[in-house]
């Protein structure tokens, strides 16, 4: 059997069409547009990439972006300083803080310190606290789990009464994602380094989430026959094809799990271009929460 693509750039694409609508239709209505502000801290060649991608994505979908670059060495206090600025500023809608901080800041405290209307990213205490008790709701989910969730539910795949292996516990995306399906009554395992006999725990999968940044590390054989398969990981693998020397892969041996799952998520293409389009989803719903 040959896997169904799950196609993530043209479903980010339609989210993203999906906000811009929304966020035109907020102006020509006299209303704010709605405004991301994004802090950087130091100069990590991949962070300063994430967020030029996500002003990027501002841009486009209309909304506006306002970045705080700040230098490495910028104390606890004074970063402190710049995230209550934003959060009384009423033109910043959602604030998104890139991780990781440098090593001398403490992130919990910061994240702490965004209100949960202005946490576009789903990382403060109370929306991942909400998101982990039964019967209440996060304002914000994390936008990776986010968009993992989405893709299944675009795709037609049920999650109701699945059984769910999340492969990965990080707080971006193993345990939201986690979370997240309980939310949606799946039945979860989640995995993690001292998981014992993890190719059979796989096997048990109706809905794999792979999520531990290690290259193809899941085989073929371990997918059950007709399994949704999403594949979180991003890894560069060497290919002597290639210009640059190497090519994306992901958590996931695709080419052998494409011929037993029933689904499944290219690298890239896949989760990759979903996280962005669910952070302009975030920014938007947190302008229409302050702004209505
Ligand atoms: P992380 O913080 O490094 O966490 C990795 C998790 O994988 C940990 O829970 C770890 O277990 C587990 N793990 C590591 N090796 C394992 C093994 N051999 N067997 C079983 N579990 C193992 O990673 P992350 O931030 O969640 O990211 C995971 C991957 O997703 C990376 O490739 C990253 O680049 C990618 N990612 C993609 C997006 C996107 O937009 N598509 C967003 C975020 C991350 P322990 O807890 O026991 O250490």
């Amino acid at each position: 059997m040959t896997a169904q693509l799950i196609d993530g750039k043209m479903i980010a694409a339609q989210v993203r069409e999906e906000v811009a609508a929304n966020a035109a239709r907020r102006v020509a209505a006299g209303k704010n547009k709605p405004g991301l502000a994004t802090v950087l801290v130091g100069d990590r060649i991949d962070s300063a990439t994430y967020v030029a991608s996500k002003q990027k994505a501002c841009a486009e979908v209309g909304m506006d972006s306002l970045s705080q670059n700040l230098p490495g060495d910028i104390s606890q206090e004074e970063l402190e300083r710049v995230i209550k600025s934003l959060i009384d500023d009423r033109s910043v809608h959602g604030i998104l803080v890139q991780l990781p901080l440098p090593s001398h800041l403490d992130e919990e405290r910061v994240l702490q310190l965004i209100s949960i209307e202005k946490d576009v990213d789903g990382f403060s205490p109370i929306n991942i606290g909400r998101l982990a008790q039964k019967g209440r709701e996060p304002l914000f989910v994390p936008c990776t789990p986010y968009g993992c969730i989405y893709l299944l539910e675009k795709s037609g795949v049920k999650i109701e009464g699945a059984n769910a292996v999340v492969l990965g516990r990080s707080n971006i995306v193993g345990m939201p994602a986690a979370l997240l399906l309980i939310g949606k009554n799946a039945t979860v395992t989640v995995c993690h380094s001292r998981t014992k006999d993890l190719p059979d725990v796989i096997r048990s999968a109706d809905i794999l989430i792979a999520a531990i940044g290690k290259t193809e590390f899941v085989r073929g054989d371990w997918i059950k026959p007709g399994a949704a398969v999403i594949d979180v990981g991003i890894n560069s693998k060497p290919d002597a094809t290639k210009k640059s020397g190497y090519r994306l892969v992901g958590d996931v041996n695709f080419d052998e799990a494409k011929e037993v799952a029933g689904f499944i998520t290219p690298v890239p293409g896949g989760v990759g271009p979903m996280t962005i389009a669910m952070l302009m989803r975030n920014t938007l719903r947190a302008a229409e929460i302050q702004d209505p």
